[in-house]
């Protein structure tokens, strides 16, 4: 029995071949054709102005808060229903995190968001917004919310590549947003990430930061420190032909989701992630949740058909590293943490081969 991943690599096919051609032209160093054509694509397919291939999102995010002036002790407002990447950069630049939970939605929850900014000793500078597992959040609050008390919205949208609200992507609302393409993302470039945004100044700014900052002169000039965080001609090769089967990963990953919920719309004790009005999900992970039945149960029955499964993040405000900072929380992603967990996502495999993980989680709930 082959093992069933949570997210595999899919290469289209056409990696090779442009990779083959960044051979050709010698260009593997960082920088070149692809890089540029890479960019392109990302920007066209999510109709944003700009767009900066990095390293990673994490590193997109370090240089989205290093861009808007975060520092020293400033809060920075985040989701902590997330992964450790949304919310490291606040750490790397000496800022102070304000975890705020969900609601049920599973992502941000507007209202304790909104108390947040009100009661903090404080004005926030910032806010790192998730959308778990390539579901929206709810975008038209919390721009709303953001707007009228002028924190600065930087969308962590790493999961989310494809997905919509209102027809617009996600990662394009805010000030500015990341996209992840690590190698178990929708997409991957084996690892990479990229920063879009609205205002060119800053973008050209983060630009500058992820190559070390150098100044504008034959010799090497440095007036402020940088980072080593651009994405290479090789990676972004690979990256070039993964944008050109989006569409496809999505309607994938919709249909797995979609299997999945068909398969258990009988068993009253399961509940999967929302996607909420007006939106479009990616269903880049189909995150489902148990009532009665203990997620160790289902983990270990499904590592017996050989399926890798996970529980679903477990919130920053629980996280031990973080236990000194401030949380607004009502108990929501804790309980999803957990009764929650991952079921195999991939877009390479056909429906019948998932057969097996229905199998084994009914036997243990029914
Ligand atoms: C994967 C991920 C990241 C980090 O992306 P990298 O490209 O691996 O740095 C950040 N936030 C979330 C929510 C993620 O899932």
């Amino acid at each position: 029995m082959q093992r069933l991943f949570l997210s595999p690599p899919h290469m289209s096919g056409k990696e090779l071949e442009y990779i083959g051609k960044v051979f050709e032209s010698n260009y593997i160093a960082p920088l070149g054709e692809y890089v540029n054509r890479f960019e392109e694509s990302v920007k066209n397919y999510t109709s944003t102005p700009h767009a900066l291939a990095l390293s990673s999102a994490t590193a997109g995010l370090h240089l989205a808060l290093r861009v808007h002036g975060i520092g020293q002790d400033d809060f920075v407002l985040a989701s902590s229903f997330t992964f450790i990447g949304s919310v490291n950069a606040i750490l790397y630049l000496g800022a102070k995190p304000v975890f705020i939970d969900s609601d049920e939605s599973w992502n941000l929850s507007p209202k304790l968001l909104l108390e947040a900014i009100e009661t903090l000793p404080k004005k926030p500078k910032a806010l790192i917004l998730t959308h778990l597992y390539g579901s929206s959040a709810k975008l038209d609050e919390i721009v709303e919310i953001c707007r009228e008390n002028g924190v600065i919205l930087i969308e962590d949208a790493a999961e989310s590549l494809g997905a919509t609200f209102d027809g617009k992507h996600t990662g394009t609302f805010g000030d500015m947003g990341v996209y992840s393409f690590n190698g178990n993302k929708i997409l991957t470039t084996s690892g990479g990430g990229m920063l879009v945004g609205k205002n060119q100044e800053l973008i050209e700014k983060a630009k500058f930061l992820s190559t070390q900052a150098k100044e504008p002169f034959l010799h090497y000039e440095h007036k402020e420190f940088g980072y080593n965080y651009r994405m290479s001609n090789v990676l972004a090769a690979i990256g070039v032909a993964q944008m050109e089967v989006i569409e496809q990963r999505v309607a994938r990953k919709r249909e797995v989701f979609a299997f999945y919920e068909e398969q258990f719309k009988d068993i009253e004790e399961i509940s999967f992630m929302p996607e909420i009005a007006s939106s479009r999900a990616n269903r880049w992970l189909s995150a489902i949740v148990f009532e009665k039945t203990p997620t160790q149960k289902i983990i270990q029955a499904l590592e017996v058909v050989n399926a890798e499964s996970r529980p679903l993040w477990k919130p920053m405000h629980m996280q031990p590293l973080f236990s000194d900072d401030k949380v607004y929380e009502d108990g929501t992603s804790q309980k999803l943490f957990e009764k929650g967990i991952c079921l195999p996502s991939p877009t390479s495999c056909s429906l019948d081969e998932l057969q097996r993980v229905v199998e084994a989680v009914k036997k243990e709930c029914l």
